[in-house]
């Protein structure tokens, strides 16, 4: 019989659930709007309900192997207290995962809603063939997420794969983190809506002010929209994401040497837009890259590739994810079956 495993995405927007079975079929999803505004309590009350629903529904005819919840912050892996997490502030130095398993009585597994989203590229998405992936998420701010010999590389802490908060402009604008300049105040879509209101702020006649004052809810998307029509100040901004993601991303390929890096999150459906110079970049910057690029990247003999001739053997790929926003609800049913594996 096919065993099943509960995923759950908490999102600050969204909460859903799915069941899952064990070859990545979905079964079942369910979406919950996340009633932040009415408290954790709340919220938690929510999820158990629905999972209980679906845990219920699907006894008799599969095998429950577990449930695991990707959570938007920084996670206590060993307590299963939510240590820091943006979106749902009243979360912050809470034990989570003792609050939910008391109403479920049963174990959950907790993790980092990247990392998650990185195990879900991982196993059904872009990253599919490989055991070693990294991947960038572009949503409201920007995650990371490292999976190494097919499970989660969380480091000492919990805390590995904050390729967000890596620098890419020294004295840059201030990132909630404390530091200034991060990729996250370059390649998220808050970024992209920022850079474009500066550009605003220059040339009160542009497309993009007109776009600024006719449109409510002025956003990345309706930035891209004007960057496929050709506009110059919108184009420029997704070719600067594209720069900062190429920055970070040199730095990850001469670190990691891994075989895939995947660009996830709803700024890169703008991929178009910005993949031009992130490989632009890449080339330029990246010894590793240079001699390990597939060969309709290598064409260009700048930079770094002028020195390094791509060689046989395995190539480097930098790609857009696959999954869209199930990455982190494919990626939280996959954990119980992870654990699974590893028992
Ligand atoms: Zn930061």
């Amino acid at each position: 019989m096919n065993k099943i495993s509960i995923g759950v995405d908490l999102g600050g927007t969204n909460l859903r659930i799915a069941a899952v079975d064990e070859q990545g079929a979905l079964i079942e999803k369910v979406t919950l709007g996340t009633k932040v505004r009415l408290g954790r309590d709340h919220v938690i009350d929510d999820m158990c309900d629905a999972v209980q629903r679906l845990g219920e529904k699907y006894r008799n005819s599969a095998p429950l192997l577990g449930i695991g919840i990707g959570v938007p912050g920084i996670i206590d892996m060993q307590t299963g207290v939510v240590r820091e997490s943006p979106n749902l502030p009243d979360w912050v130095n809470y034990p989570a995962r003792a609050a939910i398993e008391e109403r479920l009585k049963t174990v959950v597994i907790l993790e980092n809603d990247a990392n998650v989203a990185a195990l879900g590229e991982k196993w059904l998405g872009a990253a599919k063939d490989y055991s070693d992936v990294a991947i960038l998420t572009l949503g409201t701010g920007v995650g990371g997420g490292l999976v190494m010999g097919g499970a989660i590389w969380r480091g000492a802490n919990g805390m590995a794969g904050e390729f967000g908060h890596t620098t890419v402009e020294p004295d840059g604008h201030p990132c909630g983190c404390g530091n200034r300049g991060c990729l996250e105040q370059y390649a998220s879509a808050t970024a992209v809506v920022r850079m474009a209101r500066e550009a605003i702020a220059n040339d009160a006649a542009s497309a993009l002010a007109r776009t600024a004052n006719s449109d409510p809810e002025f956003s990345a998307k309706s930035i891209y929209n004007l960057a496929i029509q050709g506009d110059e100040d919108a184009r420029r901004i997704f070719r600067s994401v594209g720069r900062c993601l190429g920055i970070v991303l040199s730095s990850l390929v001469n670190s990691l040497n891994l075989p895939i890096y995947v660009i996830g999150g709803g700024v890169s459906s703008a991929w178009e837009a910005f993949a031009p110079s992130i490989f632009e970049e890449l080339r330029r910057r990246s010894i590793v890259y240079a001699a390990t690029a597939p060969p309709d990247s290598s064409a260009h003999k700048e930079g770094a590739s002028a020195h390094v001739v791509a060689g046989p053997g395995h190539k480097t790929i930098v790609t857009r994810a696959l999954l869209g926003s199930d990455a982190g609800l494919y990626g939280a049913a996959r954990l119980p079956m992870v654990a699974e594996a590893r028992r």
